[in-house]
């Protein structure tokens, strides 16, 4: 088949050529013979071509580089016009054909290659904490006891730290990223597509940093002052904003292919920022994968989370998609799968219509089914979900064919290890000896509400869902947040130590608090909620701060 190689700069703008009468026409090279990228088969000016894509640099004065957007209001050919209709669909993998299906955007960097200084130094105290580092060099350290909770004797109140809590490897990433880039880049608009990470200490940090935000965790847009827009034509509203050279950075959780095409049409380059995290770039690999099969890809996920919505929004280029909030919504879709005829279509689109992709037909698409997950969600529900459809396919099929309408991977979940380790460590933590429970992390942070649900179980109003140590009041109050399935949490005010377990007159009898936080809670948040505990006790009845790092410190340099 003849080739056709059409060339883009590192801002996503194609290049072409421009006539005496300036008119843009196209700039492609036929029959290139060293052709890599491979973008995909299209059809242009009744032929068919295998089109691929060149990356230049765009410094040389005679090439025209043009945006998307500006080369959609520009006097052009034909030829150019019909070029870019067929290439339009495409547009979202022009940044990233470079990689294959075993690379991802951003790996995790070792410890030797991280820069955590970046966003530690001079930064405020929500990174700082030594009595997390010196829990977390343990862990590193002790392989015999590196799984087991951690307790911080302060005397009148002691602390139980899991094992494992706080920042995981995708969030250290973004954060990481994103002081680099606002270090490296001084003399750019830097933006964010939306919150880096769900936690706001360290959203409204890298603000006054004057990293700005495009839009809410719900897709809202926002303008200069962080303010909604109601209208998207408004000029005030960021995205309309957005220039040439401008820095976009897109979160942890990904982004949707919608908003990706919005930015490669404006000329913002997409891969150097991108933080997707590679667990959720995982996800949409296995997508792709079992899609090419054949089968629907079914997403249990929270359809108002970010990654959620960005996972289907892929899951859309391979094929059909739905999303299942909860084990409830699966009984429902169970009860679609084992229907047949009017009741199968009447049953789906009472519950699914505006859950699923277009032209989604029950009927056919429901017959192999891929489920995935939201990366950040509680284990046992997810099993939950998986062991009913499992139920739900062999007995609509028969144990036999199972595995012809029901795609499974060898883990069994999509799930990402490192909010499961945090969620093991908890729960190993939660068989001591303990008074109460805080989860500390942002209020729509869905793996800090997975935890907070562990604790729920356990210690029913005695777990706490805070934010950092403003929500504690005194001894007596705390607010608690509810986290709600539409996202939008409320706060309620609770009893916190009840005067019953505060044997401050016995320090054999200490108050015993278990605090664990998300994987965007920073440290230095989780040391300030100790503190501001500490400060209601007597001091006299305290151990220092340096008593308890040097019984840290003894642990770490034990022969244990
Ligand atoms: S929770 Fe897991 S999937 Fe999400 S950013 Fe962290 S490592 Fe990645």
């Amino acid at each position: 088949m003849p080739t056709i190689t059409l060339s883009f700069d590192s801002n996503n703008r194609l290049k072409v050529i421009k006539d005496t009468a300036n008119t843009y026409d196209t700039c492609v090279i036929y029959d290139a013979p060293d052709n890599e990228n491979f973008l995909d088969k299209i059809h242009w000016q009744n032929t068919d071509y295998d089109c691929f894509i060149a990356y230049e640099e765009s410094d040389t004065t005679q090439d025209l580089y043009l945006t998307w957007e500006a080369l959609e209001s520009a006097k052009k050919t034909q030829a150019l016009s019909d070029l870019m209709l067929v290439i339009e669909p495409h547009l979202i993998n022009i940044s990233y054909l470079k990689f294959n299906q075993r690379d991802y955007i951003y790996r995790f960097r070792n410890t030797k290659e991280r820069n955590s200084q970046i966003y530690q130094k001079n930064a405020t105290a929500i990174y700082q904490s030594q009595l997390c580092s010196s829990i977390k060099s343990i862990r590193r350290l002790k392989e015999k006891i590196s799984n087991d909770p951690i307790t911080l004797n302060f005397g009148a109140v002691e602390y139980i730290l899991p094992s494992h809590f706080g920042f995981c490897l995708g969030v250290q990433n973004a954060i990481e990223r994103a002081y680099e880039t606002i270090a490296n880049y001084p003399d750019q608009n830097i933006y964010m597509l939306s919150e880096l990470i769900h936690n706001p200490f360290v959203n409204n940090d890298l603000n006054k940093r004057g990293l700005k935000y495009l839009q809410t965790d719900k897709g809202q847009w926002l303008d200069a002052d962080g303010e909604l827009i109601g209208d998207m034509s408004d000029a005030s509203a960021l995205w309309n904003q957005l220039k040439l050279k401008d820095i976009v950075i897109i979160p942890a959780f990904g982004a949707t292919h919608e908003d990706k095409i919005r930015l490669i049409m404006k000329g913002i380059a997409l891969k150097e920022f991108d933080a997707t995290c590679m667990l959720v770039e995982k996800v949409w690999k296995a997508i792709k994968t079992h899609s090419e099969e054949g089968f629907t890809t079914l997403i249990h996920g929270k359809y108002y989370h970010e990654e959620t919505k960005a996972t289907f929004s892929n899951a859309l280029s391979y094929g059909p998609a739905l999303i299942i909030a909860d084990i409830e919504e699966a009984k429902i879709l169970g009860s679609v799968i084992l229907a047949d005829g009017a009741d199968k279509l009447k049953l789906f689109e009472k519950h699914f219509a505006n859950r699923c992709s277009p032209g989604f037909n029950p009927e056919i698409d429901l017959e192999k089914i891929a489920i995935v997950n939201q990366t950040t969600l509680l284990r046992n529900l997810t099993i939950e979900i998986i062991n009913y459809l499992r139920e739900i396919i062999t007995e609509k099929y028969g144990e036999a064919n199972r595995r012809k309408h029901l795609w499974e991977n060898e883990k069994g979940d999509t799930l990402c290890y490192a909010t499961q380790v945090n969620q093991d460590a908890l729960i190993k933590a939660l068989s001591a000896d303990l008074d109460q429970a805080l989860v500390v992390g942002g209020k729509n942070s869905s793996n800090t509400y997975q935890l907070y649900q562990i604790c729920a179980k356990e210690f029913g109003e005695n777990a706490h869902y805070i934010q950092s140590e403003a929500n504690i009041q005194s001894m007596d109050t705390i607010h608690h947040y509810i986290y709600s399935k539409s996202g939008n949490a409320n706060e309620e005010t609770r009893d916190f130590i009840p005067q019953d377990t505060r044997k401050v007159e016995d320090m054999n009898k200490p108050v015993r608090i278990l605090i664990t936080g998300g994987a965007s809670c920073p440290d230095g948040i989780i040391q300030q909620v100790i503190s501001k505990i500490n400060g209601f006790f007597p001091k006299e009845k305290l151990r220092s701060m340096e008593d308890v790092l040097n019984d840290l410190k003894a642990i770490e340099e034990s022969e244990v």
